[in-house]
């Protein structure tokens, strides 16, 4: 598992790129290697949170909380709870890893910050 290169890197002042039933319009990106417009969908992002889609050992966690900076205490770099998807373009097939920074300040209302797009090999 090895990350080349960040789209987005970690900010501490990202703003949420999605809020439960306030702002849900798709986020789209372009993909490095062919330039294909690809969405990240509020319905994407929170599976990513109920269902932790993406199975990884131990050992990949911690790899991918250092590449993202994610300190000993667990939080995501908007003060969340860090949240990895994969996802491929739809294209060239070009795999990306997506480190999502995730808060339910209320009961099941989330607010989901996009903190990094990385290239994935
Ligand atoms: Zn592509």
């Amino acid at each position: 598992m090895d990350i080349t290169e960040h789209l987005i890197s970690p900010s501490y002042h990202r703003k949420p790129d999605f809020i439960s039933g306030e702002r849900i319009s798709d986020f789209s990106w372009k993909c490095k290697c062919c330039n294909s417009t690809e969405d990240i969908t509020f319905e994407m992002a929170a599976d990513a949170y109920w269902k932790s889609s993406i199975k990884l050992s131990e050992e990949e966690h911690s790899v991918l909380n250092k590449i993202f900076g994610i300190g000993y205490v667990g939080k995501s770099h908007d003060g969340g709870s860090p949240h990895f998807m994969d996802t491929k373009c739809k294209k060239c097939e070009q795999s990306y890893m997506i480190y999502l920074g995730i808060k339910e300040p209320n009961n099941s209302c989330l607010h989901i910050t996009i903190q990094a797009i990385s290239l994935w090999n």
